[in-house]
């Protein structure tokens, strides 16, 4: 921990006057990325007779080194990964056919020594490109920093207590120097802590990590351990359900994240997220399945309310994949969807394609800062 309180000193004097999130014309990426999401959302609600979705999901691999409680898919490990190859040429369609990001997650995508050529066949096809990673590998498997955007690294807590939620020692301290290590070979890459809110960390370890992120002159992003899901079949197989905090709880939490919002805490959830949650909402019509596509590793397409395949796109065209029944079927069936998940983008996604205001404002406040 002392070697991590030194770095930390230095690099809060290095972002004295010199933010590395600030503004610039590097990001025009990022906008054109939103602008071509609101055309194909209006291509997508207006003009396709079809769902034409533009958010890429791919776990690249179902392998991880982690064994976190709060995990969804620790028990689904028994499918073999797509090869590169097969990557390559469904990224190749996926672009084709309009996706304009991706984000690629696992497990722990890092474990895969193929992932920099993974990034690389998202990043060519011009797809805004994102990962997810627990942070372990950060500097052993660090070529993907060329092709990617934006990284998310989960960090819950500070030291030994994230290693504790994390269930692997000394990650806190790797991820510290992995970051520090991306912020220093791939500085146009956005870095973002992702802080998962559970029953094992409080509103306390929550305020270190936002104050830890801005004395990185990181973002941080804040994802709910909060289902709303039921899933008989995975019970008492891990503690995803009694981790899981109430409504009311997380009203409070979230209470105090809006403050420190103002306070300038580098907090990227929108205001329209925070506040459904302050509110202690419990339903939104939810259009996630039109916006966003999940690919398990094996190439099944996943259906967001019980994560089951619905189709497979291992040896089959993703364009013919799209048009098929099974597919178009699956989409409209969840558009009468009352599980109101909030443990993704799908809040503020759907509030952006139904055109509301607060939706608009808070998430076009985010993205010139
Ligand atoms: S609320 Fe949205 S993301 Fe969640 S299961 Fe329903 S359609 Fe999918």
């Amino acid at each position: 921990m002392l070697k991590t309180g030194k770095m930390l000193k230095q690099v809060q004097h290095d972002n004295l006057n010199n933010s590395r999130n600030q503004m610039t014309l590097d990001r025009i990426k990022y906008f054109r990325h939103l602008l071509g999401g609101i055309k194909e959302v209006i291509h997508s609600r207006f003009i396709s007779k079809r769902p034409r979705p533009f958010t890429f999901s791919h776990m690249v691999t179902n392998k991880c080194n982690g064994n976190c409680d709060f995990c969804f898919w620790k028990h689904h490990k028994d499918n073999e990964d797509l090869s590169l190859k097969e990557i390559q040429r469904i990224y190749k369609e996926a672009g084709k056919e309009g996706y304009m990001n991706s984000i690629l997650w696992g497990g722990e995508p890092l474990l895969r020594q193929d992932f920099t050529e993974i990034a690389k066949a998202s990043y060519d096809t011009g797809m805004y490109t994102k990962m997810a990673t627990n942070g372990w590998f950060l500097k052993e498997n660090h070529e993907f920093g060329k092709y990617t955007d934006l990284m998310f690294i989960s960090i819950d807590a500070i030291g030994e207590e994230h290693d504790k939620i994390r269930k692997l020692d000394g990650l806190f301290n790797r991820c510290v120097e992995g970051i520090e290590f991306h912020k220093i070979h791939y500085p146009k890459m956005r870095i973002y802590a992702c802080c998962t809110i559970s029953a094992a960390n409080d509103f306390s370890s929550i305020k270190d990590v936002a104050k830890f992120c801005k004395d990185m002159d990181i973002l941080l992003y804040f994802t709910i351990n909060k289902s709303y899901h039921n899933f008989e079949e995975w019970n008492g197989k891990n503690g995803f359900k009694t981790l899981e905090l109430e409504n009311e709880a997380l009203s409070e939490i979230f209470r105090e994240i809006k403050n420190l919002k103002k306070q300038d805490y580098p907090i990227r959830n929108s205001d329209y997220f925070i506040q459904y949650i302050i509110d202690k909402k419990t339903y939104y019509k939810c259009h996630w399945p039109q916006i966003a596509t999940v690919m398990y590793s094996n190439g099944d397409l996943l259906r967001c309310g019980d994560r089951k395949p619905v189709i497979s796109v291992k040896d089959r065209p993703l364009s013919e994949v799209l048009r098929s029944p099974e597919f178009i079927n699956m989409i409209n069936v969840y558009k009468e969807c009352k599980l109101s998940c909030v443990g993704n983008y799908a809040l503020d996604a759907s509030g952006l394609w139904r055109f509301e205001w607060p939706a608009i404002k808070s998430l076009a406040q985010i993205a010139i800062t």
